[in-house]
């Protein structure tokens, strides 16, 4: 057992099974043990490799992105660029750098970091430190400053705390974790009233169909939204994840690059759940934000330039780095990877034209850009 399953073991013994919510954020995010405060997640070396770690296209391309919006917002200064989770912080440091085709993008920005983890925020500061002299961390969005904003969000709310409601006979329970016999965590039921899924009323879920929901998600939506419909600004979330509500356990623990049981190793594994974008789109339109039609990363970055910005790197360069960022293209918007299973979610203030996603746009081109 982790020291982490010994510390749930002896709260559920004391207090009684808890819900696959408290035992997702207890995973991730115990002060001692929890999944992001000790362990390195992200590489070759660790358990998964998310987008900006593939290539530094991904985080260029964001980058990209988030200056023509910046531009259609009419070019506010200061304005609160956001990202939330950012893990390493490499997407960050390859959109400032992408940025820099235009200098009074980097000049107006004042860059924010959403991130629980003090090891992971002590990465970030690191390599933003090359970058920039000055960065603010906060805990949550709450404290974002009342400014205008752009978040980017990556990979970031497939880790937040999901329930799990399971049609029992008609009737609804929820998916516990407990002990069993021999003192192991288990799954158990405990029944419950329906569970508050956001259809339109037609979701039949067949006996033993699971529906999961979210509160933490859809609060923090809820005051990105707000604010950008008081201030002034758009999002951009990327994840993996449905448009819902959909009958499925999405809840699954990666360790090593592989899928595991996830009671086997609370602490030591990833933990995460797909992305209802449904119940995301219609919070923020809630709270006064317009949200577009969900897109596949693949045209995301195939529409920001992938292939180009593939290619001008790609110049004079030897054969074997020419194959690696083919490869990379492939693996960040092709078809069978991350290009179909990651969807890209745009919010704004209502009326602001996004780019890529509201008309003819055409994205800037990479004449200005460095190949560094
Ligand atoms: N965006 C990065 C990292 C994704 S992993 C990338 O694409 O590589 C998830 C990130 O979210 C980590 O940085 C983790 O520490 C952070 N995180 C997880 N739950 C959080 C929460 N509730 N509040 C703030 N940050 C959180």
């Amino acid at each position: 057992m982790t020291q982490l399953a010994e510390k749930l073991a002896d709260r559920i013994r004391a207090n009684g099974p808890i819900t696959v919510a408290d035992y997702m954020a207890a995973c991730l995010g115990d002060r001692e043990h929890g999944y992001y405060l000790h362990r390195e997640p992200f590489g070759r070396r660790g358990d998964f490799v998310t987008a900006p770690e593939v290539s530094q296209m991904f985080g260029e391309l964001v980058g990209i992105w988030t200056v023509l919006t910046w531009e259609a917002m009419g070019r506010p200064k200061p304005f609160a660029l956001a990202e939330l989770g950012p893990g390493r912080g490499s997407l960050m440091v390859d959109l400032l750098r992408a940025s820099r085709v235009r200098p009074a993008f980097e000049a107006a920005a004042q860059v924010h970091l959403v991130e629980t983890s003090p090891r992971l925020r002590a990465e970030q500061r690191s390599v933003l430190s090359d970058f920039r002299a000055a960065a603010e961390w906060h805990d949550s969005v709450d404290s974002l400053p009342a400014e205008a904003l752009i978040v980017i969000a990556n990979e970031f709310f497939d880790a937040l705390p999901i329930r799990q409601h399971i049609r029992v006979s008609g009737g609804w329970s929820e998916r516990m974790v407990g002990l069993d016999d021999s003192g192991r965590l288990a799954f158990g039921l405990r029944p419950t009233a329906a569970p508050p899924i956001n259809a339109d009323g037609d979701l039949i879920v067949a006996d033993g169909g699971i529906v999961e929901t979210s509160s933490a998600a859809p609060a923090i939506i809820h005051t990105i939204a707000e604010r950008l419909a008081a201030h002034g600004g758009a999002a951009l979330i990327i994840d993996y994840g449905y448009q819902g509500p959909a009958a499925a356990d999405t809840l699954q623990a990666v360790r090593r690059h592989r899928y595991d049981d996830p009671l086997a190793a609370p602490g030591e594994a990833d933990l995460t759940a797909h992305v209802d974008f449904t119940v995301l789109s219609k919070t923020a339109e809630a709270a006064g934000a317009a949200p577009r039609p969900l897109i596949e990363q693949g045209a995301f970055l195939g529409g920001m330039g992938l292939a180009s910005r593939a290619a001008s790197l790609a110049m004079g360069k030897t054969a074997d780095v020419q194959d690696a960022l083919r490869s990379a293209a492939d693996q960040l918007a092709g078809p069978d990877a991350m290009g179909t299973l990651f969807k890209v979610l745009a919010l704004s203030q209502p009326g602001l034209a996004l780019p890529l996603f509201d008309g003819d746009d055409s994205p800037l081109r990479w004449s200005g850009m460095s190949n560094a």
